[in-house]
């Protein structure tokens, strides 16, 4: 009962694939009905179209979390299909970043706080009159293994996700008192595209710096998301919840080496 989601509704952002889509499916198979947005339309609706066929209720939504209107009809379609948003998970994310002194950082720091932080805020800012209105919600933002300690040569996603971070702490203190504890989940590295993308050397690096001597499974990092959003967790609020196996922080090193 701990787990139970029956007649809820939770949106996750960025849930087309990795862990967000992990989280959704997590959700749904715990009575959620889920609203499974995407940038990329497509892969939204045929997670949507996954869950559906487990007998669980989902849509899926194309949307830009950083486009305030798209945001807006998002939430609309949600309420129309579902009813008031009770949970939302803020898991959209870019893991474009590159060296302060590489000259796209302006457009890469500008994306970063775009998806991380102002996506974040335009889904929050849709929710939460429903949230304060009947006295309870949840929201849980996916932080990063970048906000244990700056990952060198990352400035731009640093700064994307320790902002988001301190959004987190600070709407706690105040949403906490309407009944919405607002919590996050710090992954460490898992298993999904962005560390598909990394070389040999880096995966080794990581690696041997991670006591447990693999990756995150997506499931690994959406159990937390779950938890934190289940009535299991009522009492945390503005807490950070690692799954990264204790993961070491790695201080200065190239995704792209
Ligand atoms: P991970 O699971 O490691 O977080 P992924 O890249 O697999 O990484 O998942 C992140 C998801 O967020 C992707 O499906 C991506 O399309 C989505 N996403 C990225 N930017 C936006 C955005 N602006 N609005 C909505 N979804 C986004």
């Amino acid at each position: 009962m701990e787990y139970d989601f029956t007649d809820r509704t939770v949106l996750v952002t960025g849930s087309g694939r990795g862990m967000g889509k992990a989280a959704a499916e997590k959700f749904a198979e715990n009575g959620a009905s889920v609203v499974v947005n995407d940038l990329d339309a497509e892969v939204a609706e045929s997670t949507a179209a996954e869950i559906r066929a487990t007998g669980a209720d989902a849509i899926g939504v194309g949307a830009d979390v950083s486009d305030e209107a798209e945001v807006a009809a998002m939430v609309e379609t949600a309420a129309d299909e579902f009813g008031t948003v009770d949970v939302l998970l803020n898991n959209a994310g870019v893991g474009d970043a590159g060296p302060f002194l590489d000259e796209q950082y302006d457009d890469t720091f500008q994306l970063n706080l775009d998806v991380h932080l102002h996506g974040s805020l335009n889904c929050i800012r849709e929710v939460v009159d429903g949230m304060v209105e009947q006295g309870y919600g949840k929201i849980v933002n996916t932080t990063s293994i970048h906000t244990k300690n700056a990952v060198g040569m990352s400035p731009a996603y640093d700064v994307g996700k320790f902002s988001l971070l301190g959004l987190t702490k600070s709407l706690a203190l105040e949403l906490g008192r309407e009944g919405i504890r607002v919590n996050a989940v710090a992954p460490g590295w898992a298993d999904t595209r962005m560390t598909d993308e990394f070389s040999d050397a880096v995966t080794e690096q990581i690696l041997d710096n991670n006591p447990l001597g693999r990756f995150a499974d997506p499931e690994d990092v959406a159990n937390a998301m779950v938890f934190l959003a289940s009535p299991a967790g009522d009492y945390i609020n503005g807490h950070e919840l690692r799954v990264d196996g204790g993961q070491v922080p790695i201080d200065s090193w190239r995704l792209d080496n």
